[in-house]
């Protein structure tokens, strides 16, 4: 007689998919690559915060980290290669071309690509920047690989796969992406999610130039006139040392100005929840959290934000955080290290009179800085 079929065993939790043997034309893809994000000379310090990242995955891989500089032919794009061996890497590709002088999708997908067939890295790690957004995805999709956006965390699985850990569905979840069956594997990660790694004053080591072999006649999209974003220079939420923020519980745009006040007397950057950008009460690049920026200041103040996790995901990385809000039970005293219950209205210009009495110009500048 047979045997009634037994019920399939419930798939272990973890890694839903299993690797399967790599391709022959991937297996020689290996050495963890960062792309180091440049605009006329300037780095886009994320691309440091990933040298970190990748110093990490390439000693757990027994790899090499490499430094990948794309830009104009000359002494800005020497000295950035440069510097990337002050932040640890062991080589650098570096593809100098005058064509690469500004940022167009077309010229930098085709020099990454070009790189990426030549050289064959197993990771290939970008910032999530404006730049590194639009790079990371055409890269991906023209090399027909995966690419895990805004990670929080990247490691290396027991059997050598890059797993990219990102918020998801709405970040209730965290969920750990990996691609198994195609190289390079590719993530992005935001500005001041990973720690700056130390800078270490080191020579110059094994930098090997490729050539693009790009005419400009071969690229659609035409530089005509540079024009710095005037206000791009306001808000440096991302990288400030005291960051003030209010949310719902301030009540109106009025009483939000209680926080820029304090922020001023502080010498800091404001920056608010989700909810007064919706209202319209703050403009977009002020917000902190999940859609808006990770910040990662010595002190954070939080007024009137009941701390949800879209919200705590972007502050965490703060090595103080004070919140003030009437609700005892409200989440973010569930993480914050200095937790006030009280009328943030009311305290918020007791806490600026204080500081203005307390702080000296100067002493407000050495606070900032
Ligand atoms: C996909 C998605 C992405 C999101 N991304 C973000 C993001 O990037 N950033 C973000 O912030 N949110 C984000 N959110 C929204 C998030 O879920 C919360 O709704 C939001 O953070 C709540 O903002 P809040 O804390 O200002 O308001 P509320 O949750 O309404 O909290 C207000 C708090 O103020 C307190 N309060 C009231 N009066 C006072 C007073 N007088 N003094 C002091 N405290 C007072 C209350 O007790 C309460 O805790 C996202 C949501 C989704 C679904």
């Amino acid at each position: 007689m047979n045997q009634p079929a037994k019920p399939a065993a419930p798939k272990p939790a973890g890694r839903a998919a299993t690797k399967k043997e790599l391709p022959e034309h991937f297996k020689g893809y290996k050495h963890v690559w960062v792309f180091i994000e440049q605009e006329r000379g300037q780095v886009h310090p994320v691309s440091w915060e990933l040298m970190g990242a990748g110093r990490k995955l390439a000693n757990k891989l027994g790899v090499e980290l490499a430094a990948v500089v794309l830009g104009p032919a000359g002494e800005g794009t020497t000295a950035v290669v440069a510097e990337s061996f002050c932040y640890g890497a062991d080589l650098a590709y570096v593809v100098a071309d005058d064509i690469l002088a500004d940022f167009r999708n077309e010229s930098y997908t085709r020099a990454l690509t070009d790189l990426v067939n030549t050289y064959k890295p197993e990771v290939l790690l970008l910032g999530a920047t404006t730049l590194g957004r639009d790079l990371a995805g055409a890269v991906a999709t023209t090399l027909l690989t995966g690419l895990t956006a805004d990670c929080t965390e990247l490691d290396v699985d027991t059997d050598g796969s890059l797993a990219a850990t990102r918020p998801t569905f709405g970040g209730s979840l965290l969920c750990t992406i990996y691609t198994l069956n195609y190289r390079p594997q590719m993530a992005t990660v935001r500005p001041r999610v990973m720690p700056m790694p130390e800078r270490t004053e080191r020579e110059p080591g094994r930098v090997i130039e490729h050539k693009l072999g790009l005419v400009e006649d071969d690229i659609v999209t035409k530089v005509l006139k540079f024009l710095p974003d005037r206000d791009s220079a306001k808000s440096n939420l991302a990288y400030a040392d005291v960051v003030v923020a209010g949310g719902v519980g301030l009540g109106s745009p009025e009483n939000f100005q209680l926080v820029r006040q304090l922020a001023g007397v502080l010498g800091a950057e404001y920056g608010c929840s989700r909810p007064l950008v919706q209202k319209g009460w703050v403009t977009a690049d002020r917000q902190i959290g999940q859609t808006g920026k990770t910040i990662r200041p010595k002190l954070y103040i939080a007024a009137g934000i009941s701390g949800a996790i879209q919200h705590r995901v972007g502050v965490e990385g703060a090595d103080l955080i004070v919140a003030i809000n009437t609700d005892k039970n409200a989440p973010i005293f569930d993480f914050a290290h200095i937790g006030i219950v009280t009328d943030a209205i009311r305290l918020l210009p007791a806490l600026t009179e204080a500081f203005r009495l307390r702080l000296s110009p100067h002493q407000r500048d050495r606070l900032a800085g």
